[in-house]
């Protein structure tokens, strides 16, 4: 592969290859954009067949999240890090510090997180060794139940949207997952009175939801053809593809789930089929603003995260004006909104400052 080719083709500022042969850790650092602030994104083990797989994905990541950060307002730059290896085999205390030791080479310009298959332990031997974590159980701690909670103020905005008015009451959500973004934020739309159909891999976690909150259950493959004003992917990505596409029956589309658009061109089509599309990372950006008190060094406090989650609502409703305005696609209208913000930041003029 030519790295500096596919680092030129989304203009990406840094990729770091971190090494350490007692401890086994082979990890990278990709930092896409640091042009609104620091670059976060979290840690994602994996045990990638190559390790081009494992630069790709490292590179793919960082980028979404510099769409992630800017597109919700947040101060901060785009990256993400990929250890790779069985995470079920390679872990250690030596490895995660290792790690944590070339965070902190990189003094400050990346800030990183807990991803795929890493735990809060693994995030605590990163932290011996370096400030630059958020997430830990010291500070914000789970970003889920802030995801759930940004997941149904978008809701909340695309019903706006199409139906003139916030309530959810009475309308029919079909959860695909319920897992931990997934069932709270199945506990929220039942509190509002929503009637809900669900679907998940974890046969209790169904059982629950139908007993406490009256959910109809159905099958994995059936919740894309149900009748319902929303259908909310909380499971996995790429579920909006060319087998289900043509089985959807909703008015919206409004979930947790990262990457829902198998390739960009599903989103040309939802828009053609008259189905709004809320754009997944501004949705699911609950997680990364629970974490802003952890950045800036103040105490955790939940009512702030509540308060800035809840400005998901106005960044859906931006989306769909522009979309609007321009007569694109959310999704595009999505990623417009994030590049038109860093464009603008980085124009400001240098003044000169005496130091
Ligand atoms: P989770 O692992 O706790 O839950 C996922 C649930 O989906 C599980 O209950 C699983 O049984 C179910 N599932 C898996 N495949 C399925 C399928 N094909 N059909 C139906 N159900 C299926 O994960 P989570 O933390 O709830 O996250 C859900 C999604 O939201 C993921 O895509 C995640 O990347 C994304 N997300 C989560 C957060 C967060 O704060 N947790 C933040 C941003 C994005």
């Amino acid at each position: 592969m030519d790295i500096f080719s596919k680092m030129e083709e989304y203009d990406y500022e840094q990729l770091v290859f971190c090494q350490d042969k007692s401890s086994g850790l082979k990890a990278i650092i990709a930092i896409h954009d640091t042009t609104l602030g620091p670059a976060l994104g979290g840690t994602r083990i994996y045990d990638y067949e190559s390790e081009e797989e494992a630069v790709i994905d490292a590179l793919r990541l960082a980028r979404g999240m510099t769409y992630k950060n800017a597109a919700v307002g947040l101060n901060l730059g785009g990256g993400k890090a990929v250890i790779i290896g069985d995470p079920k085999k390679i872990k250690s205390e030596a490895l995660f510090r290792a790690f944590g030791r070339f965070v902190e080479g990189l003094n400050g310009r990346y800030i990183t997180g807990e991803d795929m298959n890493m735990t809060q332990q693994d995030a605590e031997y990163i932290s011996c060794e370096t400030n630059y974590i958020v997430g830990l159980e010291t500070g914000s701690g789970n970003p889920s139940p802030m995801t759930a909670y940004g997941v149904f103020k978008g809701m909340q905005a695309a019903v706006n949207e199409v139906y003139g008015s916030d309530d959810l009451k009475g309308k029919t959500v079909a959860i695909q997952g319920l897992g931990a973004v997934g069932r709270l934020l199945a506990d929220l739309l039942y509190e509002t009175g929503a009637k809900l159909i669900v679907t998940s891999r974890d046969k209790t976690k169904i059982d629950k939801a139908v007993a406490e909150l009256g959910a109809i259950a159905v099958g994995l493959d059936e919740i894309y053809g149900v009748e319902c004003d929303v259908f909310s992917p909380c499971a996995i990505g790429a579920i909006i593809n060319d087998k289900t596409i043509e089985q959807l029956k909703c008015k919206i589309i409004a979930g947790s789930a990262n990457n829902q658009l198998a390739e960009p061109r599903h989103g040309d089509i939802l828009h053609k089929k008259g189905i709004l599309y809320v754009p997944d990372y501004i949705i699911n950006s609950g997680g990364v603003i629970n974490i802003i008190d952890d950045i800036s060094g103040r105490e955790y406090s939940k009512e702030n995260a509540m308060k800035n989650t809840a400005k998901i609502y106005d960044a859906c409703k931006k989306v769909f004006e522009l979309a609007k305005k321009e007569g694109i696609p959310t999704y595009k209208a999505a990623d417009k909104m994030a590049e038109d913000r860093i464009a603008s930041v980085s124009k400001i003029k240098t003044i000169y400052n005496r130091k």
